[in-house]
């Protein structure tokens, strides 16, 4: 009996043996092959960046050479602005040798000397000074920016992680991003000698532009009001021409417009003075004279007409203008009357419908464990984002897979994002579209805020778009088609989406594309406008860094950003210096390279036009006109709609294990503090 057991026994031990043995191997043949993987990933990535050295024509001149963007691309969240502030501190009174040097400064900054004129008046109005003594730090690397700073005298040092940079003297600016948005501080700034300084916080400055920005809209729409020929046009519609004129300048004694030629501007006077004559026997007979607010050439817009005066500037003159083109893509000049657009409204203010799912609980859920590699037996984390991590959980009784974006909620109270919170969840909630990805439900505990949403499996656009550098034309095309779909369902629920990129683009498993990340979205009433500072900076739309006031026009700015990505491999304007990506949108120069078809061209520089007003998507067709854009030529909209295309997408995705599209991140250890100050009273 005795020596059965031990029979046995040794078995055991034998059979353990040999599965310690089978296991190590198992291990062994397991780091080989992440070994292969990463060195073939690294063989991948040398061959495409050698595979586009040679698509690139070495740069000449003129042409920039497009880098990949290697890295995803962070997020601007700024704190919501005041609505009305108190400008405590007096304004200072500036000599002119003071104003003079400020000026100067501003000027040779790249980034805010593309501000307009006004802006940088607003700005020199608004500087106050202060005294450093030596020895004292301005700023520090790592900590949030409040201010900006121009040097009036003395030096400063740079330093950066311990390493002195260099010396500011009289004239030099730093810190100038701060007047943007709450961004953290890259090197420490000190006092060198006794030092004076001029200064701006950002809560004074944006809520002075954005004030001065509204008042402006106000005005002009008071202005556009006393048009005869506008006058039966709605705000909405007045709203949007305001959105499609450009400002122009004329110099004294300047001719703006000549008698007997073709007409075909509008214009409005925003400063100075303009001089009406008429010729009569071969002299010049004044007429009248006109002033701010006043506007002349209005028949311009809706007939074929000529001049039938001259109008001259008396003095320096700024006008508001429109030309007949633009003005006839903006509205329907065949009826110019009232477009009822109440029914719109009412559809975007009833009661949305609830898409969550009544029976599903956390409880119900359990983590993906990854079941081989380095984090083997981990839970499986899809995506790690500015705010949240979105983890991949399956229900105990039914097998189905969903992603759970978890958000620790002190993090939302301390980045001051709990609307955009609320925001992401109520617009999700109400959303039904097959190019949006789905909520099934939300939870809240003392920490965190759950998302349960339908697991996107294919990946995001963003891993698809580094492996293979660019994308052919054909699944760009597609890939935009889907998001059009998303938009349109959008802006006519008056929805902007406002961050569009690919890391926020996921595959499905048959290819189709969905949105997902709603952290930016908004809702706004036609007419309306935002005046926060969201999105990623290489997607930002020029109004919203001018914070000039946007609407759904950033969204097809966007879209042309996008399409460039997916077609070159990194946006048009990009930058390790978030200053420097801002100087490039407002010089607004497009350079493609050589193998862009003259279609991606086109639709490009038309969805990313400065003016919003004139935008692709944003002019009297609206979404049509995109979608009828021949870079689209091939598309079927119809059968996209109804899931009916098979998706060139599809040899993107890989197969294997359900997470085997993303990648890996480790595990998050941390646990959140908890949070009861009840903003979520409402998730
Ligand atoms: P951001 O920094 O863009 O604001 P975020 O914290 O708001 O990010 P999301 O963008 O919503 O988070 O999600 C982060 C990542 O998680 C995505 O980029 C994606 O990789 C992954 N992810 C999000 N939703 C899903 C989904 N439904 N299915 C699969 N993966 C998803
Ligand atoms: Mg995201």
């Amino acid at each position: 009996m005795e020596k059965q057991v031990e029979v046995e026994v040794e078995e055991l031990r034998q059979q353990l043996e040999k599965q310690c043995l089978i296991n190590k191997e198992l291990q062994r043949q397991n780091q080989d092959l992440e070994q292969r993987l990463q060195e073939k990933e690294k063989l991948l990535q040398e061959l495409h960046t050698h595979y586009h050295d040679l698509e690139f024509p070495p740069p000449s001149g003129d042409e920039i050479k497009p880098e990949y963007r290697t890295s995803r691309a962070a997020v601007i969240a700024s704190e919501p602005i005041q609505e009305t502030l108190e400008i405590r501190k007096s304004r200072v009174k500036k000599t002119d040798s003071e104003t003079g040097l400020i000026v100067k400064a501003i000027r040779k900054n790249d980034f805010l000397s593309r501000l307009d004129d006004e802006q940088i008046a607003m700005m020199v109005d608004l500087l106050e000074t202060s005294a450093i003594g030596r020895g004292s730090e301005v700023i520090r690397e790592g900590t949030e920016g409040d201010s900006m700073y121009i040097v009036a005298a003395g030096e400063l040092l740079v330093s950066q992680a311990g390493r002195d940079l260099r010396t500011l003297t009289s004239g030099d600016i730093f810190g100038e991003l701060a007047i943007l948005y709450n961004c953290k501080r890259t090197a420490t700034v000190k006092a060198k000698t006794e030092v004076r300084l001029w200064s701006m916080e950002r809560q004074t400055y944006r809520t002075i532009i954005t004030n001065k920005s509204k008042k402006k809209r106000e005005q002009l729409l008071g202005f556009l009001k006393t048009s005869r020929t506008l006058k039966d046009l709605n705000d909405v519609q007045l709203s949007k021409i305001i959105d499609s004129m450009e400002e122009v300048k004329y110099q004294n004694k300047e001719v703006i417009v000549r008698e007997g030629a073709e007409a075909n501007t509008f214009y409005i006077i925003l400063k100075g003075e303009v001089l009406v004559t008429k010729s009569v026997n071969g002299l010049q007979k004044p007429i009248r004279r006109m002033g701010k607010g006043e506007h002349f050439g209005e028949q311009a817009l809706i007939r074929e007409v000529l001049r039938t005066a001259t109008c001259t500037a008396d003095g320096p003159v700024t006008c508001f203008s429109i030309d007949k083109e633009v003005f006839e893509e903006t509205i329907p000049v065949e009826h110019l009357e009232l477009f009822d657009d109440s029914k719109m409204l009412q559809e975007a203010q009833a009661p949305p419908k609830s898409s969550l799912n009544p029976t599903l609980s956390l409880k119900d859920l359990v983590p993906v464990l990854y079941q081989e590699g380095r984090y083997l037996g981990d839970p499986v984390t899809l995506g790690v984002g500015g705010f949240g991590r979105v983890e991949l959980m399956t229900t105990l009784n039914h097998g189905k897979y969903y992603a759970i974006k978890r958000v620790s909620k002190k993090h939302i109270v301390a980045k001051r994002q709990e609307e955009h919170m609320l925001f992401e969840k109520k617009i999700l909630k109400a959303v039904q579209c097959d190019f949006i990805v789905r909520l099934h439900a939300a939870f809240k505990d003392t920490r965190y805020i759950y998302m349960v949403m339908e697991f996107c499996s294919g990946g995001e656009i963003w891993t698809k778009l580094k492996e293979v550098g660019r994308f052919d034309e054909q699944i760009a095309v597609f890939c935009t088609a889907c998001v059009v779909e998303a938009y349109a369902y959008l802006h006519k629920k008056s929805i902007m989406y406002r961050d569009l990129k690919p890391e926020n683009l996921m595959l499905d498993p048959r290819g189709y594309v969905k949105l997902v990340d709603f952290g930016f979205a908004r809702e706004l009433v036609s007419g309306g406008k935002s005046y926060s500072f969201v999105g990623t900076p290489e997607y930002m739309a020029p109004e919203i860094i001018k914070n000039q006031g946007h609407d759904f026009a950033v969204d097809f700015w966007s879209l042309g950003i996008l399409i460039y990505e997916l077609l070159v491999g990194s946006p048009p304007f990009s930058s390790s210096e978030p200053q420097n990506i801002y100087a490039k949108i407002l010089d607004g120069a497009l350079t493609y390279p050589p193998y862009l078809s003259e279609a991606a061209k086109s639709i490009i520089s038309k969805l990313c036009r400065p003016r919003p007003g004139q935008r692709l998507g944003n002019t009297k067709n609206g979404i049509k006109d995109v979608r009828h854009h021949r870079w689209f030529g091939n598309m079927n909209w119809h059968k996209l709609r109804m899931a009916q295309l098979d998706a060139p997408t599809v040899r993107l995705i890989r197969k294997g294990p359900c997470y085997i599209n993303f990648d890996r991140f480790p595990q998050d250890q941390t646990k959140a503090d908890e949070e009861f100050s009840g903003w979520d009273r409402d998730f």
